[in-house]
Parts: structure tokens; C-alpha cells; sequence
């Protein structure tokens, strides 16, 4: 622990930075990366280039050949010892790489195709990105396939650039610009990086090859000089250990294992660690701290090689008791001697019970799942913002009991009686218990594909509830006889709108109080059957359309006793919808967004003068 506090705090002894690839599928996030492995296959070992658990750490001598094209004068500084890149790409790994709802990713690559623009998945890590205030670059990828393009291998972009024929620099150019508007659309200010003054502003773009390398030098050293002048600070070691889980995996003759990166602190053999558990906090102790075999070793049987302690940055593999339950994007945390085990149970815990707090209070929601701790948060995050409401959550594959829970919402909102399912499998025994209750499972391993999904059958849903209700919808009106054409069976008035709107189908009545004892009395004319201007019929008639008067036609239920004009009421009686306890409530439920607040004041007026409470 004394070398480790000797190192920590020090900006001349900085750790490696994590860097995540991001972007939409096909874009040549996995082709990048292979470039920028390509040293480890060209040198052998010499630049140091080390496969690990998850990740490929570059060390500082390997940064350094890799971008020798760029730095012939030799000016450039290097502070940072190397560079710790993620492997898997997409949006997994980075929303794993969390603690406390910050991310662990210390600088992001959102890879763009120059040929595409914009994509969906684009837009979803453009969001996680924002989401999580991690600082990225873009790789404008596949400049190659520009036409005419003469590649430069492995060359620096610029003088790659400078090469082209001038038709060729033009559509480059043309292709910039669409790419800095796609980004100003997103309110996102962009730049190529060599003419970005502002870096704290300003987005800087990279245009790369993942075929030819062009550009590959240019996007390593930007990010060595993004990380080492604006996030020293954050890049200095710590005592304190910052670890997260990126994947529970099974390995044959190992059980499960958790797949780490550490991104601050030492791990030693024999640590007693804490991870969140799907079931409650684990409790373990390191059996192995293991990393593969480096190529040229393949000869050895182990295909891991075991460390008594690693130091961070790194990704590295934990062999030990009891991780079956372990959760992908939990915290790590070691019990050193001062610290109380049981705290740091709760500390661990605490990332998901504050996910629970993304459950709705009142039990009115669907129901959630992924693959991830990180992925949940990030699906919750999105659900939030689009303001739909989420009754329970979960981890893992989708099983017969997280259908029932899901069950519980078909009588209280059937439109919410669903589980989006976010990147995990769903068993088949729920499957079709859920066809047979009737609950929608939505999957998907694109937030937005999920968040469109379900819009449209909410909408569905909602369309089919508002047919069902519209024969109970009353809309308000209040109107004022200017005529009677016919006094009874059917009654055939012509009257002025004096508030709201007519509408065939709605139920009238009059008023009338009891001359003797003053009692109400509600007098039920029947439905409008018929609704005319100028012998032109109508289904629905606005006041500013009455102009002259509209002549209404009223037709009584077969319930309902006649009433006749001059006789039960005349002409200085106001008539008005026949509004209920019951079609008010329709009207909220079903017609809501269609009321207008007019209308809701009407309603109100026409309460208190029917006396529904
Ligand atoms: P990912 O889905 O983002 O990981 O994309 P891949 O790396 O798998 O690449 C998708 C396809 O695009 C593959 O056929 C690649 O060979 C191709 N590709 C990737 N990068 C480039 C590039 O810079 N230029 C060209 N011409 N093709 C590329």
C-alpha cells in the first residue's frame, strides 16, 4: 500500500486512460480496432502491444511508432504510460464501464461512415455519450471509398489529403460539411481536428481509413493529447481501488468468472472482494488474477497467464467462489483491513436499489429488462425522458415470473401490460405463457427500436380504447333556442351555440327548477340524430361555424319518455349536454389530449349546474 500512495496524486504519474469504441453497426469499429492491433502482428511484441481480458493496452512506446508519421520532429510529449482500449465495441461495454452512475470511459471514439452520415445507433451513442459527460472524438470512417481516393498506407491524413485529385478533395470536403451540419442538427458543435481551436467546444473529427490505416496515426495522437492536457486529473492514481464488471462469463475448469477492468488502485491474489448480486451482494475472495497467454506462447498449455497483482489500467479475468449471481456492470470493491464488509455490501447494492427508484410509485407501468446492469440504467434514463412510466425491473433472460409480474398491469392499463426487453434472450415457456395472457414482449438491441415498438402499439392500444369509449364521450355545449320546427318524436330545433360544440350523438337536456320547492329538475330531450346548416348535414358544428343558427334534430331512447317543445320546455330555456359522472370520466381517460381547456371549463360550469359531484 506504501508504493501506492507514494504514486498516487502525482500529475507526472499518470494512469493509462480507457478508451471505448462507439457507434453504428457496420461503420468499422472492430476493422479500427483491428488496425490499430495491426503493430502487434507487424513487430511481433517489440512495441509492447499486450492483448488483455477485454481490452488491448498500448504502451507508450507502441503509441509512439504507431504515430511516428506525425511527430518526425519529434515534439510531440508523451505523459500518459499508454493507452487501455476497450475491445468489444458498442454501447455494452461502454455503459458497463460505470461507477455511480459516472462512466469509467475516459475518452470515446464514435466511429461515423463519411459515406452514410448519421445512423440510428449514431444518435443513441451520441446520447449515452451526453448521458454519461464522456468526452469523445469521431472517426470519420471509410474515407477510402470516396471516389478516386489513392491511398497512402498507414499515412497521416493531411498529406494523404494533399495528395488527392482536387475532384476528390471537393467531395471530401462536401462530405465534411453535411457530417458538421448531421452534428449541428443534434446541437452538437463539430470541426475537422486539425483546425479545432476550442476542444472544451468543439467536437473534432477525424477522417480514417480502417482499410488503409490513413488516418489511424491522426486519431491516436489526438487522443494522447485530449486525454494528457484536459483530464490529467482525472488520470492520476489513486489509493483507491475504481473496478467494474463487464462480463460473468463461465470458463471450462474455472466455474464462472467475472471479466474486470480496473481502472484505478491494485487488485491482489487473495483480496476479499464485494460485487452486486441478483439475489443480494457476494461476498469472495480472489482465487486468480488471470490474462491471456501472449501469442508467441501458445506453445505453453495454460492459455492464461496468472498475476499475484495487477495495477490499473488493465482488464483482467477473476477467478473466484460463488459468482454465478454476479451482475455485468456491478462495482468491484476489495475489503481492505479498516473497512466494514458490511457497508461496502450496501455501497455495492446501491446501483441497483437506485435503479428501483426509477420504479413508478404507484405501480402503473411496464416492465423492463436487460442484459446488464448498465444497459438497464441506460434503457431507464431514455424511458425517463420520454416520460413512460416503469412498474418493475430485472436482469437477465426473460423467465415465466417476470411475465406474471408484468400480468398484474392488463386490468389496470393494458397499453402498459408489456416488458421491453433490452438485449436478453426470452425463455420460451414465457414466451408463451405471454401470448396466452396477452402481454407484449418487445426485444430489441437498440433503445430507439424498443422506444418505437412500443409507441406504436401504445398508440394502437389507445386508438382501439377511444373507439370503444366514444359512444360514452359527451362533449360539452350550451345552447340557446332560436326556433322550433318540429315540437316532439323528433324534436327539430333551431338553436344558437352559445358555448362549446355539437356533435351528433350527444344526449341534451334542459333544467328546470320547481317553482314551489326550487328543486332541479333534469329534463332528457334524447340524442342528436341530425345536425344541419343550410340543409347541408353535419357531424360536428363549431360555434364560430353556427353563424345563423344550426337546426338540431332529437331523438329519444326507447327508455326514454317524449318530451315536447312548449309543453316540458320552451325556448327560454338554455339546453346542454347531458354530461355524466361516467362520460366525464371517459373523456379523461380516452379524449383527454382532445379537450380543450374551453371545453374542461364548460364541463365544470355544466357539473355544478347538474349537480354531479
Ligand atoms: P462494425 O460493425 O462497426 O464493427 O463494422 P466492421 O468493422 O465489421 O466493418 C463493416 C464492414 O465495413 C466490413 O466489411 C469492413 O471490411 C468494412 N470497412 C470497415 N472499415 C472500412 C474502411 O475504412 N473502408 C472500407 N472501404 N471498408 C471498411
Amino acid at each position: 500500500a506504501r508504493e501506492d500512495a507514494l504514486a498516487a496524486g502525482s500529475k507526472d504519474n499518470l494512469r493509462s486512460p480507457i478508451c471505448c469504441i462507439l457507434g453504428h453497426v457496420d461503420t468499422g469499429k472492430t476493422k479500427l480496432l483491428d488496425k490499430i492491433r495491426q503493430t502487434n502482428v507487424q513487430e511481433g511484441e517489440a512495441g509492447g502491444i499486450t492483448q488483455q481480458i477485454g481490452a488491448t493496452y498500448f504502451p507508450v512506446e507502441a503509441i509512439k511508432m504507431k504515430t511516428a508519421v506525425l511527430n518526425q520532429d519529434e515534439k510531440q510529449e508523451f505523459k500518459v504510460p499508454g493507452l487501455l482500449i476497450i475491445d468489444t465495441p458498442g454501447h455494452e461495454s461502454f455503459t458497463n464501464l460505470r461507477s455511480r452512475g459516472s462512466s469509467l470511459c475516459n475518452i470515446a471514439i464514435l466511429v461515423v461512415d463519411i459515406m452514410h452520415g448519421l445512423e440510428q445507433q449514431t444518435l443513441e451513442s451520441l446520447r449515452l455519450l451526453r448521458d454519461r459527460k464522456t468526452p469523445f472524438i469521431v472517426a470519420l470512417n471509410k474515407i477510402d471509398r470516396i471516389y478516386g481516393w489513392e491511398a497512402t498506407p498507414d499515412g497521416a491524413f493531411q498529406e494523404s489529403l494533399a495528395k488527392q485529385k482536387r475532384s476528390v478533395q471537393r467531395e471530401f470536403e462536401d462530405r465534411v460539411q453535411k457530417t458538421i451540419l448531421a452534428f449541428a442538427e443534434q446541437g452538437l458543435n463539430s470541426v475537422l481536428y486539425y483546425e479545432n481551436k476550442n476542444f472544451a467546444r468543439n467536437v473534432s473529427l477525424v477522417p480514417t481509413s480502417a482499410i488503409t490505416g490513413e488516418g489511424v496515426p491522426d486519431m491516436i495522437m489526438l487522443l494522447v493529447n485530449l486525454t494528457q492536457q484536459r483530464m490529467s486529473d482525472r488520470l492520476m492514481y489513486l489509493s483507491e481501488l475504481e473496478c467494474t464488471v463487464l462480463e460473468v462469463k463461465v470458463v471450462e475448469g474455472l466455474g464462472t468468472t467475472i471479466d474486470v477492468v480496473l481502472s484505478n488502485g491494485v487488485l491482489r491474489e487473495g483480496d476479499k472482494i464485494v460485487v452486486c448480486g441478483l439475489n443480494g451482494p457476494i461476498v469472495t475472495q480472489v482465487r486468480a488474477l488471470l490474462t491471456p497467454q501472449p501469442l508467441r506462447e501458445l506453445r505453453i498449455k495454460s492459455s492464461y497467464v496468472h498475476h499475484k497483482q495487477v495495477k490499473a489500467a488493465l482488464g483482467v479475468k477473476i477467478v473466484a467462489p460463488d459468482l454465478d449471481k454476479a451482475i455485468a456492470g456491478s462495482r468491484l470493491l476489495v475489503v481492505g483491513p479498516d473497512d466494514d464488509e458490511d457497508n461496502l455490501r450496501d455501497e455495492v447494492m446501491s446501483d441497483l436499489t437506485t435503479l428501483m427508484n426509477a420504479v413508478d410509485k404507484s405501480g402503473r407501468g411496464v416492465c423492463v429488462q436487460a442484459s446488464t446492469l448498465g444497459s438497464l440504467e441506460a434503457l431507464l434514463d431514455f424511458l425517463k425522458t420520454s416520460k413512460i412510466p416503469v412498474s418493475g425491473i430485472n436482469i437477465g433472460p426473460v423467465h415465466k415470473k417476470d411475465v406474471m409480474r408484468a400480468a398484474t398491469m392488463l386490468e389496470r392499463a393494458r397499453e402498459l401490460a408489456c416488458i421491453l426487453c433490452f438485449d436478453v434472450p426470452v425463455d420460451k415457456d414465457a414466451e408463451r405463457l405471454a401470448e396466452e395472457m396477452g402481454i407484449r414482449l418487445f426485444t430489441a438491441d437498440i433503445i430507439y427500436h424498443l422506444f418505437d415498438a412500443f409507441t406504436a402499439y401504445n398508440a394502437e392500444i389507445l386508438e382501439a380504447k377511444r373507439r370503444d369509449a366514444a359512444p360514452m364521450a359527451v362533449w360539452p355545449c350550451r345552447l340557446k333556442i332560436i326556433a322550433c320546427f318540429c315540437k316532439r318524436d323528433p324534436i327539430i330545433l333551431g338553436v344558437d351555440i352559445l358555448d362549446g360544440t355539437l356533435r351528433v350523438g350527444t344526449p341534451l337536456c334542459v333544467v328546470k327548477n320547481d317553482p314551489t320547492t326550487g328543486a332541479k329538475e333534469i329534463i332528457e330531450l334524447g340524442k342528436i340524430t341530425s345536425l344541419e346548416i343550410n340543409h347541408k348535414s353535419m357531424e360536428l358544428v363549431k360555434k364560430a361555424q353556427a353563424g345563423g343558427g344550426v337546426a338540431v334534430k332529437i331523438e329519444h331512447a326507447v327508455y326514454q319518455s317524449a318530451k315536447m317543445f312548449g309543453r316540458h320546455f320552451d325556448e327560454k330555456d338554455e339546453v346542454y349536454s347531458r354530461v355524466s359522472r361516467q362520460s366525464i370520466d371517459v373523456l379523461k381517460s380516452s379524449f383527454k389530449a382532445d379537450v380543450s381547456n374551453e371545453e374542461w371549463l364548460l364541463i365544470k360550469a355544466l357539473k355544478t349546474r347538474l349537480d354531479i359531484q
